[in-house]
């Protein structure tokens, strides 16, 4: 999921609709918009596809107001369609109020069961209409109180933004598990998912929220206060890995320079002879452009994406995910025939994009594939939001290294160490890699089903 929200800028829904224009890689499946018109109307619109065939001139026009949040999403098999578009937007006696999130949570189970036995009804199931509940359960004048005692009673990994008609919360877990950046546009803020959402729009990055941090962003300025003392930063791996866009920095590390230095360590880990270095676009060319600089080996653009492709395993179900890597990948032959390659990939989920590609490599020429993953053995499910499936559907839940090699047809295959990986960020982010390590930043509770 990108999340995306505007405080105090005029024609707002211009702002997010290139703001969100960055975030697309986020996710594909819906995009939604939402704003407060001058007089405190809550105006919205969403809906299915990309953000480009859900807003035009009309849409964007019709939704006035300075204040704004904008979504993308992504969708898991058990949330899907146009309802579980966000932002959400709830009608209370207290004034109406938008709600969206990024991430999951890991305790819902007995708060959703709580809730109801309280005569509760919910329409989406989402976490944000969970955290919506939670929120105007609490009966203090305070907003932030009722906003500090809802998050205390969270567990996961998550970001959520509220809006009333004059004010924009921002929230990030206790962990920092999700990134979420503050940033200064004219006499109004942005606060994003990523940072690269800020350039577009003329926008200057200002900081992180920090983990446990609601940041209140009113006509007063900002506030910040805290829901929880113990503060563990553990950055999700995987956004320097995969999912982030290079142009964002995370916790004060740039994504491109991460994953850079990855494939430098990547190369001093597994070094190999050969003739070139290919990444597999986008996310893993840094990556591969890391691997060449350490290991001399020149790099070469061996694999052409196709734009405009979802990303793979983004997509919801398998059909779709195999589908989508005959669509999305062209191999080049003249630059693949008879050479030995290094083929470098950010990550193996389950193995059937890496199986293709290598055979992709193998029928145009290459004599020889190498493959290097910038991260270490993906053994374990996320809990926090990231579709990375079952145990039972990782390539490397339950094989040795050899035994993965063998499935992807490769002539070798070497992943990075959790140090390498840990120590890719220089010093500047803590990170989680609980996919790959199994020491998950929630402890024990890590049994949710993924909600947002
Ligand atoms: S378990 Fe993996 S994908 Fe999930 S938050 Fe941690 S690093 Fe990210």
């Amino acid at each position: 999921m990108g999340l995306l929200g505007i405080y105090n800028v005029p024609n707002v829904s211009t702002a997010l609709y290139y703001g969100i224009h960055n975030l697309q890689h986020r996710g594909q499946e819906g995009a939604g918009m939402a704003t407060f018109d001058e007089n405190g109307k809550c105006l919205r619109h969403r809906g299915l596809g990309l953000v480009d065939s859900i807003f035009d001139a009309k849409s964007i026009s019709e939704l006035k107001g300075s204040i704004g949040m904008a979504t993308v999403r992504y969708a898991n098999i058990a949330n899907s369609g146009l309802d579980t578009v966000q932002p959400l937007f709830f009608r209370h006696s207290s004034g109406d109020f938008v709600v969206a999130g990024d991430g999951c949570l890991v305790n819902t189970k007995p708060i959703f069961e709580s809730l109801e036995d309280m005569g509760n009804v919910f329409q989406t199931g989402l976490d944000s209409e969970l955290f919506a509940h939670l929120i105007k359960k609490r009966k203090s004048e305070d907003r932030i109180e009722n906003i500090i005692n809802a998050l205390r009673g969270l567990e996961g990994g998550f970001t959520f933004l509220v809006m009333t008609k004059n004010r924009l919360y921002a929230c990030r877990d206790k962990n920092g598990i999700k990134p979420l950046a503050l940033g200064k546009l004219g006499d109004g803020y942005v606060v994003s998912s990523e940072s690269c959402a800020f350039e577009i729009m003329g926008a200057k990055f200002v900081r992180d929220i920090e983990p446990g941090e609601i940041l209140c962003i009113d006509n007063k300025g900002l506030r910040s206060n805290f829901y929880s003392e113990e503060k563990r930063h553990c950055m999700c791996g995987m956004e320097f890995i995969y999912l982030a866009r290079p142009d964002s920095d995370i916790d004060g590390c740039n994504v491109h320079a991460y994953r850079m230095e990855s494939g430098r360590r990547l190369a001093r880990l597994w070094p190999v002879e050969a003739d070139i270095v290919v990444g597999v676009p986008e996310s893993s060319l840094s990556a591969a452009m890391g691997y060449s600089e350490e290991s001399g080996i020149p790099y070469e653009m061996g694999l052409v994406k196709h734009k405009y492709m979802g990303r793979t395993f983004i997509q919801p179900e398998q059909q779709l995910r195999e589908m989508g890597v005959k669509l999305k990948l062209s191999p080049v032959h003249s630059i693949l025939k008879g050479k030995r390659v290094v083929l470098v990939d950010d990550s193996i989920v389950r193995g059937t994009t890496s199986l293709k590609i290598v055979k992709l490599l193998r029928e145009a020429g290459a004599t020889e594939v190498h493959v290097r993953i910038a991260s270490p053995m993906m053994k374990y499910p996320c809990y926090y939001g990231v579709d990375t499936s079952t145990p039972e559907e990782l390539l490397c839940s339950n094989r040795t290294l050899e035994e993965a090699c063998k499935m992807l047809g490769a002539d070798s295959l070497g992943y990075m160490t959790p140090e390498a990986s840990r120590e890719s960020t220089f010093g500047c982010a803590e990170l989680c890699l609980a996919c790959f390590t199994g020491e998950y930043p929630s402890g024990d509770i890590k049994c949710g089903k993924c909600n947002f």
